[in-house]
């Protein structure tokens, strides 16, 4: 194990501690698997917090980034690049909506968002100036700018970086009454993850999605939907709002949207909204660039070429039954979509993913008490099975 502790000596030597991995060094990948320096393999059952749902390094994906590698990989929007149309292009029809505005990480999608439904709602709704109110739901996690952390319920996101952006009101995830009395003529937007993936994958309660958004159609309020990690065919759909039918004013798309292999982020909504952008109002050096966009439409065509909507959904429903007949008491509750999975337990979930990867297999604990599987949508049947074996071994009793 000397190359593996020696990496890890060395990267928290140097790095700021910002995070806390398991002691596993990844050194490479492909497909579900993944293996460390010494040549140990693991199963990949997180996949980068789901922006690995293609499968580590797909082929197509990687054709695609060194075909473009090899002609032109930034240009700054100061001028025009022959991917970023076909990008639009694919986006827009892939999201049923008009118009798209690509950046790089998550986190500067939600930025965007907040920034579109702030203008549109001065200059579409006709709010008084400064007064525009976004509304989100408690347990979010939309990222880390400061944008992002204003958003949050959790105060350990915060501490010590005040003060937080104004303008912002949380309301219980999935509680309609809450919306209702929330909303007011200032409201610009409602903001939520259709599943909440880091709060414990939360799921809504049914119809929730629906109500509101026709409360907020009925209203003048944007629905906004974050699909960073449920979207782009996690949880068994193409999109997480498609549980409920509905199709939200303004998506937040990231993670996937590059398939794993290179950053790229966008919101995707109609003219009206994304119309209030105007030259120099937002953008991004990278944002956009060609590399990203060749990726780019090369994950969104593994996605629909490999129906991994409905590989995710048949598999997922499996997965989730097995995990349901582990008997421990131990165990809360099994819950999820598609393979986007908790397994609530009533005590810390570390431990158990530590055993995990003893066995092999990789998994990250979310909320002290959340165990979330989620692997690349590509996994096969043997695979799968394989970790439910595993999983089976470490919690029962
Ligand atoms: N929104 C959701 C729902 C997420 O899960 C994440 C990341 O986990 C983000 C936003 C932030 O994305 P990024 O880490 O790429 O900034």
């Amino acid at each position: 194990m000397v190359q593996t502790q020696d990496i890890i000596q060395m990267t928290e030597q140097y790095g700021a501690p910002n995070y806390h991995p398991l002691p596993i060094v990844i050194a490479e990948a492909e497909g579900v698997w993944v293996k460390d320096p010494e040549g140990n393999r693991y199963m990949d059952m997180l996949s980068a917090y789901s922006a690995v749902n293609q499968g580590h390094r797909h082929p197509k994906i990687i054709q695609a980034l060194k075909d473009q590698a090899d002609r032109v990989t930034l240009t700054s929007r100061a001028f025009h690049n022959d991917q970023l149309g076909p990008f639009y292009r694919k986006i827009s029809e892939f999201t049923n909506k008009d118009m798209i505005l690509p950046m790089n990480t998550g986190a500067e999608a939600v930025e965007t968002a907040v920034k579109a439904m702030r203008r549109w709602a001065y200059e579409v709704k006709g709010v008084q100036k400064d007064q525009a109110e976004i509304i989100a739901c408690e347990g979010n996690f939309h990222g880390r700018t400061m944008t992002a952390v204003s958003l949050s319920s959790e105060q350990e996101y915060q501490r010590g970086f005040g003060p937080m952006l104004p303008g912002i009101k949380l309301i219980p995830y999935g509680d309609i009454d809450a919306l209702k009395k929330a909303i007011t003529p200032n409201t610009a937007g409602f903001l939520i993850e259709p599943i909440q993936g880091e709060a414990g994958i939360n799921i809504p309660p049914e119809g929730f999605l629906k109500e509101a958004y026709d409360y907020c159609k009925e209203q003048k309020v944007l629905f906004v939907a974050d699909e960073i990690q449920a979207g782009l065919c996690r949880s068994g759909k193409r999109f997480a709002c498609d549980w409920d039918n509905v199709e939200p004013d303004m998506y937040i798309l990231g993670k996937a949207l590059g398939g794993g292999v290179f950053p790229i982020s966008c919101v995707a909504a109609n003219e009206e909204v994304l119309g209030v952008f105007t030259p120099g109002s937002h953008g991004s050096t990278f944002g956009g660039n060609p590399l990203a966009c060749a990726v780019s439409v090369a994950s969104i065509e593994v996605l629909e070429d490999e129906k991994l909507a409905d590989r995710s959904l048949e598999l997922g429903n499996y997965f989730q039954n097995k995990l349901k007949e582990i008997k421990n008491p131990l165990i809360k509750e099994v819950r999820g979509r598609g393979l986007f999975i908790g397994v609530e337990l009533h005590e810390a979930a570390r431990p158990y993913c530590e055993q995990l990867k003893e066995k092999g297999l990789l998994c990250k604990e979310t909320h002290e008490t959340v165990i979330r599987f989620a692997p690349p949508l590509i996994i096969s049947e043997d695979d799968l099975n394989w970790a439910i074996e595993q999983i089976t071994d470490v919690l029962s009793v």
